[in-house]
């Protein structure tokens, strides 16, 4: 799956295949910018600070923010130092074009996150850990009771498999299911959250992934835009699973972070103002712009939609407090979780 992916991203399009929040709505990328620029605040505005996108794309999400930080917190535009997390050279030559213009400071770009420079930081990730390679372990009779799923001969074969590792091996399975294991994202969240819990820092990742994940296989490929046999073309499709957003909070709260969501992101920007933006930005448009970008609006925030598929999760300093979008422990169910 990693090569595969590498593949695909360094030599392909990926959104003639599918499309991501920031291509359908500059508001997106607009309400995110303002979520840095507040939670900067709540860390006592260091300058600098980094402020980090991974996996940017065509650099729509950090284009449409900058625009508005530079125009509503030009003292946070000011401190900002942009890190991007990308591996494809081609995608980094689209992003450098599409911010050229918008920053004081050079862009710096790196392939892991593991090599950002330290300091303070606020990273943001749209449909970034979904890209990342999976492990499927079968829950199956036998002495381990675990098989893993390989690749051989471009089909999946069977073998005797490790037992899940934390924290997976909490999970409840019965016979014959399914356990999906990112390793990189679990080791990504863990790293990141260290780094929050120990400088002021937080971190904003949105993707999808169920309500209650666990059991059951996700990995799917998207192939000339359509649902396709994952093991047919490999580095023509793009390869996604669900980001298992229950694992990833258990491991950022080990790590000392708070951790706030997983939120519906349709909640998350309405919270945001995403509808209140939306009307602003129709505001005197011509009737046809103006309900095509409610329309959008709609697709990114609607359950039935990209509202309630689509997580948004934040990890922080403890002493962030709640930051913009997810709910305070009084404003209906309570979101934060603490160790
Ligand atoms: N965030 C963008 C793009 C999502 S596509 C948007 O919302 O539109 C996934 C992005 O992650 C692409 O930029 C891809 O090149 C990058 N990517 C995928 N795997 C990666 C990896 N292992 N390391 C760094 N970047 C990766």
């Amino acid at each position: 799956m990693a090569r595969a992916n590498a593949a695909y991203y360094a030599t392909r399009d990926p959104f003639a295949d599918f499309i991501t929040a920031p291509e359908i709505a500059q508001a997106f990328g607009e309400l995110l910018g303002a979520w840095a620029a507040v939670t900067w605040q709540a860390m006592g505005a260091p300058d600098p600070v980094l402020l980090v996108e991974a996996g940017p794309g065509r650099g729509t999400l950090m284009a449409d923010a900058l625009r508005l930080i530079n125009r509503v917190a030009p003292a946070f535009g000011a401190a900002l130092r942009l890190h991007l997390v990308e591996t494809s050279p081609r995608l980094r030559a689209v992003q450098a074009e599409a911010l050229a213009g918008r920053l004081a400071t050079p862009i710096t770009w790196h392939d892991r996150t593991q090599d950002l420079p330290d300091g303070p930081l606020i990273l943001l990730a749209n449909e970034f850990l979904d890209a990342l390679p999976i492990r499927q372990l079968v829950h199956g009779p036998g002495a381990g009771g675990w098989m893993e799923r390989h690749v051989r001969d471009g089909g999946f074969v069977l073998h005797p498999g490790l037992p899940p590792p934390p924290p997976l091996d909490r999970r409840d399975v019965a016979l014959g299911d399914v356990l999906e294991l990112c390793e990189p994202a679990l080791a990504i969240v863990a790293l990141l959250a260290r780094r929050v819990a120990q400088t002021p820092g937080a971190v904003l990742l949105l993707d999808y992934g169920p309500d209650q994940p666990g059991s059951g296989e996700t990995l799917q490929a998207l192939l000339g835009g359509q649902p396709a046999d994952p093991l047919l073309r490999p580095g023509e499709a793009d390869l996604t699973a669900h980001v298992d957003f229950p694992a990833l909070a258990d491991v950022a709260l080990e790590q000392g972070a708070a951790v706030h969501g997983p939120e519906g992101q349709g909640a998350f920007l309405s919270r945001l103002g995403l509808f209140a933006r939306t009307e602003r930005l129709a505001r005197g448009r011509p009737p046809a712009e103006a309900r095509a970008l409610l329309d959008a609006a709609h697709r990114l925030a609607a359950p039935e939609r990209m509202g309630r598929l689509f997580k948004a999760m934040a990890l922080c300093h403890p002493s962030i407090g709640v930051p913009p979008g997810f709910a305070v422990p009084d404003d209906g169910p309570a979101t934060e979780r603490t160790a």
